[in-house]
């Protein structure tokens, strides 16, 4: 098969696009697609500062590479979930400062232990343990990129992860999971701007550009990931995808399309401040607080800092060496009002 665009040998065949391409021009293809995506649903601006969530797997990687050589400033954070099975979270870590390294781009590091005392597999998990780990992981990209003065806050989901997403609310019709499902949510009091650019690009697009581009990551499943439901509706998704292709793309973009009119009118939860983060919640206190914080413990002060910082967070800020693995770190402990 013959590259659609130059007439050389293709790599990879996109039954969905009806389009066959080279080595030589995969990766631009797919950059200009996430260009596309980042302009058509006006995710950010070219001045905007963007915080991309790094997991150490190949969207999120891949990503951070596509949006440096796009020519936006993005740095990473990733939060280090103390996984011990077979040292995951450690060598997810380990991805991710290589990439930090090669970008040379600057590296958060948020681990858990040391900011609330608790890895994810201690913290008590009534609704699954992903449930806790995806309110830890949203809670933290939120307050560090607020109190870091960045505007945006990225993240690697993936069509394939969209689509799932998609099929799962409707199953259960989740009408204001629905409403939130989006390649962009607006900033707002208390929230900052989240975006998705990966979100016309395949889980097999992602590969690819991997593969093609030499990017490192971990190939291990999270051990939790074992039962979910999001696993056994990408299986059910392939599967239709098989027969009619194109099919995944169709269901989630139509699915954007019509969804301001579906929801147009639609009542928003009313939001306060939660009494110890003061992350707008429904209730008193907001489900971050009420699993990793209460009751509240005693102020801590700051030790070192780097760049504006407040608030209840401690991490590690690592920022890449030219030519260097090893890289200059600085543990930075903040938060005025109480120790997390
Ligand atoms: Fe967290 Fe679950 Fe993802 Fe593992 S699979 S990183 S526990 S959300
Ligand atoms: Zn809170």
């Amino acid at each position: 098969m013959k590259c659609r665009r130059c007439g050389a040998r293709a790599v990879a065949h996109l039954r969905h696009h009806n389009l066959a391409l080279c080595e030589e021009c995969y990766s631009p293809w797919l950059q200009r697609r996430v260009r596309e995506t980042i302009k058509r649903f006006h995710l950010f601006d070219r001045k905007a500062k963007i915080l991309v969530a790094v997991s150490g797997g190949k969207d999120s990687l891949a990503l951070w590479m596509i949006l440096t050589k796009l020519g936006y400033e993005a740095d990473g954070l990733y939060i280090d979930l103390g996984i011990d099975t077979e040292k995951y979270s450690q060598r997810s870590l380990q991805y991710s400062r290589a990439m930090a390294e090669r970008l040379e781009r600057t590296l958060h590091v948020i681990t858990l232990q040391e900011t609330i005392g608790k890895t994810i597999p201690e913290l008590p998990a009534a609704r699954g343990t992903c449930s806790v780990c995806g309110l830890v992981k949203r809670h933290y990209m939120n307050t560090w990129a607020i109190e870091h003065g960045y505007d945006v806050t990225v993240t690697g989901h993936n069509l394939d992860d969209e689509a799932a997403t998609l099929l799962s609310n409707v199953l259960n019709w989740q009408l204001g999971y629905l409403e939130r499902q989006a390649p962009c949510l607006d900033e707002r009091e208390g929230f900052i701007r989240k975006a998705k650019p990966l979100v016309l690009c395949t889980e097999k697009e992602m590969l690819i550009y991997c593969m093609l581009n030499n990017i490192e990551y971990i190939q291990d499943e999270c051990p939790y990931s074992v039962n979910a439901t999001s696993i056994f509706y990408k299986e059910i998704l392939n599967r239709i995808e098989h027969e009619i292709p194109g099919a995944k793309l169709r269901f989630y973009s139509e699915f954007i399309k019509v969804k301001h009119g579906i929801f147009k009118g639609f009542r928003k939860e009313r939001l306060t401040p939660c009494k110890i983060c003061k992350t707008p919640t429904t209730g008193e206190i907001c489900a971050f607080c009420k699993i990793c914080i209460a009751p509240p413990k005693p102020q801590h002060s700051i030790r070192e800092t780097s760049r504006a910082s407040s608030g209840p967070v401690r991490a590690k800020i690592e920022k890449s060496g030219r030519n260097s693995i090893s890289s200059k770190n600085m543990e930075i402990k903040t938060g005025s009002k109480k120790e997390v």
